[in-house]
């Protein structure tokens, strides 16, 4: 299998006010399954084109394992690529929008079978083989486009968006079926979405970007846990940011350091990785779930509102110095709008981010 390196990308579309990629250093292990997370118009499409080659990098280069793609047009890189849309033939059959590829590379109408049976029956699609596009639900279609991209037997599997289309019920479905079959198949693979519950269920590791940037790469969990700046912390999830000064080290156990940090809240334990100096300005990240109402609890405030969400609820409390929080709780512990709170968090999950933002 295959490693991907992206090394210093850039990419300035000739009439756009900023560049689409602004600068990009992303390298894979092998087998990796890694999501390219950002909103809209942050450079995710972009960057997949560059790796197909259907753009090319103003600086910067693509490789695979140790090969420098950069420069080769995209039929001579052994990759496969699923759009948002499919972009199915719409004129040819199942059948045959797989064989298509494999007819270009000149492979032979034996081993066009056997592969076309064989990508088929790991979509489960071999009954539907005559249907064409327009036939086919959604979810089909999308199996298809995910067949005839891996039919080829790519290097590596680039996935744009392939869910965006479908509706919520298939699209969780559809995550699972993408994963275990990229795991089965052992394909390195690239995937863009927005959507970032999507890269967090799916990914080995998830690459945030904005603005043509990464911000963060890390595990699923570390990016949710341990965000590294204000604006990871701001996209991934809803999560509480409030403004403090750093007071100093504690000796509290746990993974991480502990420190104390002067806020609107009064001085509030959290952890941090990296040596903090006292009196800098950093930001403390604490997620709506980690905060459990508890009438022992060292911090104060008024509930504002409380909306039941199904299985959580979700209020907005009010506290000293005007400092907004959500707090999730169990549908059991809810307070109603107008109680009084006192409230608790875990140093372990409060989170110091010393970026600037
Ligand atoms: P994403 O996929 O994250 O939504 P894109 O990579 O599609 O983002 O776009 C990144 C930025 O580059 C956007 O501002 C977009 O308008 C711009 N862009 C993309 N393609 C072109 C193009 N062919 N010409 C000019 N600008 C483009
Ligand atoms: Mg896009």
């Amino acid at each position: 299998t295959t490693r991907v390196s992206l090394d210093g990308l850039r990419k300035h579309f000739d009439n756009a006010p900023a560049p689409a990629i602004a600068h990009l250093d992303l390298q894979t292990e092998e087998g990796e399954f890694i999501s390219l997370l950002g909103p809209s118009g942050c450079g995710k499409t972009t960057t997949l084109r560059c790796v197909a080659g259907f753009e090319f990098p103003d600086e910067g280069r693509v490789r695979l394992n140790d090969e420098d793609i950069t420069d080769l047009p995209p039929e001579k890189r052994d990759i496969g690529m699923v759009f948002q849309n499919y972009a199915l033939f719409p004129h040819l059959t199942v059948w045959r929008n797989l064989a298509f590829g494999l007819e270009m590379r000149g492979i032979g109408k034996a081993e066009c079978r056997r592969r076309i049976d064989d990508v088929l029956a790991m979509v489960q699609l071999t009954a539907l083989a005559e249907r064409y596009p327009r036939q086919l639900s959604g979810g089909q279609q999308q199996r298809v486009a995910l067949a005839r991209a891996l039919v080829i037997e790519p290097r590596l599997l680039l996935l744009d968006e392939p869910l965006a289309n479908l509706d919520a019920v298939l699209r969780e479905d559809m995550r699972v079926f993408i994963r275990e079959l990229q795991k089965r198949v052992g394909i390195t693979t690239l995937y863009v979405t927005h959507d970032q519950s999507e890269a967090m269920v799916m990914s080995d590791r998830v690459a945030v970007m904005l603005g043509g940037k990464l911000l963060q790469f890390d595990v699923p969990e570390a990016i949710y846990m341990r965000p590294r700046s204000v604006e990871v912390a701001r996209f991934i999830g809803r999560s509480n940011l409030i403004e403090g000064s750093v007071e100093g080290l504690t000796d509290e156990p746990g993974p991480y350091p502990t420190y104390r940090v002067s806020t609107a809240l009064g001085s509030v334990p959290a952890s941090h990785d990296q040596p903090l100096a006292t009196g800098q300005p950093v930001h403390v990240t604490i997620r709506p779930e980690a905060i459990r109402f508890r009438n022992d609890g060292p911090y104060a405030g008024r509930v504002q509102s409380a909306y039941f969400l199904g299985s959580t609820v979700e209020h907005t409390v009010q506290c000293a110095g005007g400092q907004g929080l959500l707090v999730q709780t169990s549908p059991g512990r809810r307070l109603d709008a107008g109680a009084q709170a006192a409230f608790a968090f875990d140093p372990g999950h409060a989170w110091i981010i010393s970026a600037a933002p």
